[in-house]
């Protein structure tokens, strides 16, 4: 990990490049209509550069690119060890550009550059290396026939996948899809939220380095409206995989049904509880990652730890650990690794945030934090906030925030507890904290999610799915089970 001071970094800020070109077919290219969008730094509100705005025309290119690839066979119809070769090479590729990738994040969504070092850099490499390495080792199937008679069940990559990602861990997200989608055989089509489109631009020039053919991995930056529809509506797109937004996901089944009726697949959004039971033994643990659950990345995590449902009688203890973690945790300068919290994306939902909270003064009571600050006299920063007996049905219990606001919610009873944990549209994840081991099974049955952590908060491996049910979304990123979005199985039956 890099042990770059504040100086260091803010050196290598002021030499770095951005791409502001979209990335079809191996090349660089403007926008084909010559329109762009302005990519701001939320920590100070500079305009970074000026990106292509993808349109129609440029979707269809970066669709054809994609499709010419796919037909051609030069990564298709690679053998698996040889897209684990450039795979890997890719993996190392992203350890070598470390802290440029590291800072591509930081500048253009506000995250902690430490964290985006430490945590989404190499998370990203890690998952292109887990994906690299299992792919020559995932075996088809012969069916048991009997004799006369051989059916093969294969697996054969789709063709096209189109990929739309949210802007709160925009390499990582990027990854997760690009990862197993390329890994298969597919050739991919990206388009990044137009808050985060530097580090998926660098990642396709990275791509190119470690070996990927041309029209393999195209980038599109631009606008949802634009970009992200013309891609959802393509006729020529087999499979979209979208992370965001339940709202914009339930678009992106609209768009399937009224164009070629491509597979979707959504992980979108969450409101995910955790819930602390009296019987855990290291209330100082949960106080920890309780605010570690909330308050890292500013809040903006789709399976943030945003409902902290506490049994009564250490609900007070809980709270007050809490309330100091919070008030040490205060938004500084992205760049710098002392801070403890950074800006959010824009200065747009810095003002959703603050919405919320101005309305959970009303509601609820305020504990720590509640207001929006600069760093040096600028940017888009949000205090780390605690809301208090807070009801369930109260917006801050309801809505996700996907910002540094903690809703507290006491319960008397396990049953309570699991009313008010599933009472909820979305159920992406929960966590929960006891010493009884029988109830942390009882419980993590009983939870209407996707993951449950037990003593944790936020498990997350290249090992295990992750995803959510109701209106958090299906299918399944990360592990073995990805490879299933982005493959069809053929049945080849041999009479003999
Ligand atoms: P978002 O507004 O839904 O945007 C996600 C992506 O969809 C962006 O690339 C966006 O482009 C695009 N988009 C927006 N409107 C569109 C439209 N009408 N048609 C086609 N595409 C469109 O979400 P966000 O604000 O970026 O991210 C926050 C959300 O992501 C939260 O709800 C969070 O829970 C969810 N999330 C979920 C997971 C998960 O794994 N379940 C992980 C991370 C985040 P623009 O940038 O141009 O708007
Ligand atoms: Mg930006």
């Amino acid at each position: 990990m890099s042990q770059l001071s504040h100086e260091d970094w803010i050196g290598k800020a002021s030499a770095i490049r951005f791409r502001d070109k979209a990335f079809i077919d191996g090349k660089a290219v403007p926008a084909r209509s010559g329109r762009t969008f302005a990519s701001i730094n939320p920590a100070t509100g500079a305009t970074l550069a000026e990106v292509a705005s993808c349109g129609e025309e440029d979707i269809d290119l970066a669709v054809a690119a994609a499709r010419r690839s796919f037909e051609a066979g030069v990564w298709s119809r690679t053998s698996p060890a040889h897209r684990k070769e450039v795979l890997l090479r890719l993996a190392q590729l992203l350890r070598e550009n470390l802290q440029e990738l590291a800072l591509l994040e930081s500048l253009d969504m506000g995250k902690l550059v430490k964290d985006a070092a430490s945590i989404d850099v190499p998370g990203s490499a890690a998952i292109f290396q887990w994906y690299a390495e299992a792919i020559d080792k995932v075996y088809d199937e012969v069916a048991p026939t009997g004799q006369g008679d051989l059916a093969l069940v294969r697996r054969e990559p789709l063709g096209v996948v189109g990929a739309v990602v949210p802007w709160n861990f925009p390499l990582d997200m990027a990854t997760w899809k690009c990862a197993p989608a390329l890994a298969a055989g597919n050739s991919v089509v990206l388009k990044p939220a137009e808050q985060s489109p530097f580090s998926a631009l660098r990642l396709a020039e990275l791509a190119m380095e470690a070996g990927l053919p041309a029209g393999v991995l195209n980038v599109v930056p631009g606008l949802g409206e634009t970009a992200g529809q013309a891609l959802g509506r393509h006729m020529d797109v087999d499979c979209l995989a979208f992370t965001g937004s339940t709202a914009v996901g339930k678009m992106f089944l609209q768009y399937s049904g009224q164009s070629n009726m491509k597979q979707v697949w959504l992980e979108t959004g969450g409101k995910s509880p955790n819930l602390v039971f009296a019987d855990c033994g290291n209330l100082d643990a949960a106080a920890d990652m309780a605010a570690f659950g909330i308050f890292f990345n500013q809040g903006q995590v789709c399976s943030a730890n945003s409902r902290l449902l506490v049994e009564r009688s250490v609900k007070d203890a809980l709270v007050e650990k809490l309330a100091e973690r919070a008030a040490a945790s205060q938004p500084g300068d992205p760049l710098d690794p002392a801070s403890r919290m950074g800006a959010m994306v824009d200065a747009r939902h810095a003002a959703t945030v603050m919405r919320f909270i101005d309305g959970g003064r009303k509601s609820a009571r305020l504990v720590t934090g509640g207001d929006r600050v600069a760093v040096d006299g600028r940017g888009s920063f949000v205090q780390p906030t605690i809301f208090d007996d807070v009801a369930p049905d109260d917006p801050l219990a309801r809505d996700e925030i996907f910002g540094p606001v903690l809703s507290v919610i006491a319960f008397d009873s396990e049953d309570e507890a699991l009313r008010i944990a599933n009472d909820s549209i979305y159920g992406l994840a929960a966590s929960l904290w006891t010493d009884s081991l029988s109830r942390a099974h009882r419980v993590a049955e009983r939870l209407r999610v996707g993951t449950v952590s037990v003593n944790t908060v936020d498990a997350l491996s290249p090992m295990t799915p992750f995803g959510g049910v109701k209106q958090s979304g299906f299918g399944r990123d990360l592990s073995l089970h990805a490879l299933d979005k982005y493959t069809a199985l053929k049945t080849t039956w041999i009479k003999y």
